[in-house]
């Protein structure tokens, strides 16, 4: 195979990102991702909406992410930005998933420096001299290598950089227990006047904003007593408090996102055939839930699954800098920032049922410096997305779909300006200024005033 400038491991929503802005940067860039479908949790596991795009009244991600958002509002295939009725983000984009796929398959058309390798499965880096030289990939054909210049790990679980022999954790430092994982699903034929109607009655059993019976669009996290009784009579096993599903884009339809498996690694094949069969048997068991006992999905019916389980928390890397807590709470600003999030802090206990988000007031979101993508040991190689340089807390609220969006594309830039030169030494005052001509938002300071 040819020498690339960049080859991007994983094409889910960071890897997306980083491919394409690499290639307008003028890189000649190799996408190598191990499914048939492009947009990771998003497209596999109907993981939506997307969360956090605004922060402080500002919408604080664009760029790339803007662009996927007109290019799904063209097909149809989301209501936009709009405010979130449980007040956890200040807006939620709904999307239609299957539109998705379609538009990041339109992206590859149309980009023509990048060169796709679907079905194929990034294992193996031959580091020398503290740069990947090399890395080896597994398809139905057998092996085969690849080089290239610049290296982004973009698979989410940090499977390059793991084998390039990059440190990391895993889950949270006391026990090393991720987030659990959540096999989602979609549901057709839902009255949502009827779960309104039933969410006025009893509003003190459901998370809501004050002003939710004005929004048009409905959301739920709640029917707790409800959760609680079906626990009790043994109708419910799995370890969830509470119902939580989200409006779709078509009439009717839901995402539901209650199940949940614990103690489960992502990064063990073992774990996740385990975690695969307890989420499909969490399924029958919601949907008998829903059906039997939550008002308005009588006439409720299954449209499709997740292909794959979502896994919200796997390796986190020890990057030049590691995004804390406090950064996230206190909306930090950095020098070298590079992408916004405006989403709090989100974790779903490790071992049970609960759910813990901070509640953010006259919160304006906060940056993320180009540090957390980078390793203290290697010269080429960039990590993005859900498995950035991050705490257990911070990244329950860095992990989020937009802001991986805006640090992949910072990351394609970055790498298509590092061709000749260490990671390390990036000038990021020119990446900030690369980011904002392709309308990205590198951090509050660029913000309207
Ligand atoms: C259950 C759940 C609910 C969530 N809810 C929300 C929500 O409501 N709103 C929101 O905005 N975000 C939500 N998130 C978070 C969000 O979905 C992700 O954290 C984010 O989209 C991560 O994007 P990514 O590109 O970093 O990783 P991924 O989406 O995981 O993409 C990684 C890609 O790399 C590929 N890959 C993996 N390993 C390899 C390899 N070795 N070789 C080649 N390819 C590989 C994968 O197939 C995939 O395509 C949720 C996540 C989960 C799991």
């Amino acid at each position: 195979m040819e020498r690339f400038d960049v080859l991007v491991a994983g094409a889910g929503a960071s890897g997306m990102c980083a491919a394409v802005a690499a290639a307008r940067e003028g890189a000649r860039v190799l996408l190598v991702e191990k499914t048939g479908l492009l947009g990771g949790s998003n497209t596999q596991s109907l993981v939506c909406p997307l969360m956090g795009f605004h922060a402080g009244g500002q919408q604080v991600v664009r760029g790339l992410a803007q662009e996927i958002v007109e290019r799904l509002r063209e097909k149809e295939g989301t209501l936009g930005h709009i405010p979130d009725p449980l007040g956890v983000a200040e807006t939620i984009t709904p999307i239609e998933p299957e539109t998705l796929r379609e538009v990041y398959f339109d992206l590859l058309r149309e980009e023509k420096g990048i060169s796709p390798l679907l079905h194929t499965l990034v294992m193996e880096a031959h580091v020398e001299d503290g740069r990947i030289q090399g890395i080896t990939m597994a398809g139905k054909a057998g092996k085969t290598e690849a080089r290239a210049s610049v290296y982004i790990d973009a698979t989410g679980d940090g499977d390059l950089a793991a084998a390039s022999g990059v440190p990391f954790t895993q889950g949270r430092p006391s026990d090393g227990a991720a987030q659990p994982m959540t096999l989602l699903m979609k549901l057709g034929g839902v009255d949502l006047e009827k779960v309104r109607s039933f969410m006025r009655r009893s509003p003190s059993q459901f998370v809501l904003r004050d002003d939710w019976d004005t929004m048009p669009y409905i959301a739920v996290s709640g029917f707790f007593e409800k959760v609680e009784q079906a626990r009790a009579r043994g109708e419910l096993t799995l370890p969830r408090d509470r119902v939580l599903f989200f409006q779709g884009v078509r009439e009717g339809e839901v995402i539901v996102n209650m199940g949940r498996v614990i103690q489960c690694r992502s990064t063990d094949a073992m774990d996740m055939t385990r975690a695969e069969m307890e989420g499909r048997r969490q399924v029958r068991e919601i949907l008998n839930f829903l059906k039997n006992h939550v008002d308005g999905f009588e006439a409720s019916f299954l449209v499709e699954t997740g292909a794959t389980i979502g896994v919200r928390e796997s390796r986190h890397f020890r990057g030049l800098y590691t995004l804390q807590a406090e950064d996230v709470l206190r909306g930090a600003m950095f020098d070298d920032a590079v992408a916004m999030c405006g989403f709090p802090m989100d974790i779903h206990d490790p071992l049970g049922k609960d759910l813990a988000w901070t509640q953010m007031t006259q919160w304006q979101g906060y940056d993320i410096p180009y540090r957390v993508m980078v390793p203290e040991t290697l010269e080429n190689l960039l990590v993005t997305g859900r498995c950035v340089s991050a705490t257990h807390e911070a990244a329950a609220s860095a992990r989020i779909t937009p802001t991986a969006m805006a640090l992949g594309e910072a990351a394609g830039i970055a790498a298509a300006l590092s061709k000749e030169t260490r990671v390390q030494d990036m000038d990021t005052g020119l990446l900030r200024e690369r980011i904002r001509t392709w309308g990205g938002i590198p951090g509050r300071e660029s913000l309207p005033r």
